[in-house]
C-alpha cells in the first residue's frame, strides 16, 4: 500500500477528531491518547511520508522488517536536512521469537508483544549487555482465543511481577489485541477486561511506577478502545486508505 503525505494528514485529521469526539463521550483528556503508526502495509516511501505528516512513534509487527525499516529510515534522516518533530521511535507489536531479540534490541524502543517469562528474560540479558533499558508491554490473550498470542489473563499479575523484578526492563503498561473477528463492538469486552487487570494490577502497586499505559485499538476498533481507556492505539490501514 502507498499513501501521499497529503492522504496521510487528512485521515490523521479524521482520526483524531474521532479520538477527541471519543474522549467528550468517556470524560477523557485526548492528550493522553497517542497513536503509533503501524507501517507493516506499505513502502518506505509512505513511512517517510508518515514523517513528513509528522508522526514519529511507528512499528513493525515481524523482527526482520523492523531492523530493515529501521535501517533505511535512519540513513534516510541523516540525508535529509530537516529534522523531525521528535526523535523516530521504533516498536514491535507483533509476536517475537526470541531468538529474534538479539537481533532487535539495538533499534528498538518499545516491544508490546511480551507475552512469557522466557521472552522477558532474553530481552532483558540482551539488554543488559547493551547496558540500556527496554520499555515493554505485557501482551494478554484477553478474548481467550486458542490460536492467538498473549498471556491468559489469570496469569497477568503475577507476570506483571514477575517482570518488574528484571532490572533492565520496565514494564509501561498492558497490551491487547481484539478478537479475529466482530468488529468494534465485539472488541469491548476484551478492552474492558485489560483495563480491569490494569487498574487491578496499579491498586496493588505489582507493576511498578512505569506501568502506566493500556496500548489497545487498532483501526477497526480504536474508538471503542478510547471509550475503555486506551492510551496507545496500533493504527495502520485507517491511516493509509
Ligand atoms: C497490523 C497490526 C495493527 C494495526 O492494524 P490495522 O488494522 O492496520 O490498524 C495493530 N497491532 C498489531 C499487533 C498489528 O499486527
Amino acid at each position: 500500500m502507498a499513501a501521499t503525505t497529503k492522504k496521510i494528514q487528512s485521515n490523521l485529521r479524521r482520526i483524531r477528531e474521532a479520538i477527541g469526539e471519543a474522549c467528550q463521550r468517556s470524560r477523557r483528556d485526548p492528550d493522553r491518547v497517542s497513536i503509533v503508526a503501524v507501517v507493516k502495509s506499505v513502502d518506505v516511501a509512505t513511512v517517510k511520508n508518515l514523517i513528513d505528516a509528522g508522526l514519529t512513534e511507528l512499528a513493525e509487527n515481524r523482527a526482520k522488517r523492523l531492523v530493515e525499516r529501521a535501517d533505511a529510515i535512519d540513513v534516510y534522516l541523516r540525508r535529509r536536512r530537516t529534522e523531525p518533530p521528535r526523535p523516530i521511535r521504533w516498536h514491535m507489536v507483533g509476536h517475537l521469537q526470541r531468538n529474534k531479540v538479539r537481533q532487535i534490541l539495538p533499534v528498538v524502543d518499545v516491544i508490546h508483544s511480551v507475552d512469557s517469562l522466557r521472552l522477558a528474560e532474553e530481552i532483558n540479558t540482551r539488554a543488559e549487555r547493551l547496558e540500556r533499558t527496554t520499555d515493554v508491554f505485557l501482551q494478554v490473550n484477553c478474548t481467550e482465543e486458542p490460536q492467538k498470542s498473549g498471556c491468559a489473563v489469570g496469569a497477568v499479575i503475577h507476570m506483571a511481577e514477575l517482570i518488574c523484578t528484571l532490572r533492565n526492563l520496565r514494564l509501561v503498561g498492558l497490551m491487547t489485541m481484539g478478537p479475529t473477528s466482530g468488529g468494534a463492538a465485539a472488541a469491548k469486552p476484551a478492552f474492558v477486561r485489560l483495563r480491569e487487570l490494569f487498574d487491578e494490577i496499579r491498586s496493588e502497586r505489582t507493576g511498578g511506577e512505569h506501568c502506566q499505559h493500556l496500548s489497545m485499538g487498532m483501526s477497526r476498533d480504536y474508538v471503542v478502545a478510547v471509550e475503555e481507556g486506551a492510551t496507545i492505539l496500533r493504527i495502520g490501514s485507517a491511516l493509509f486508505q
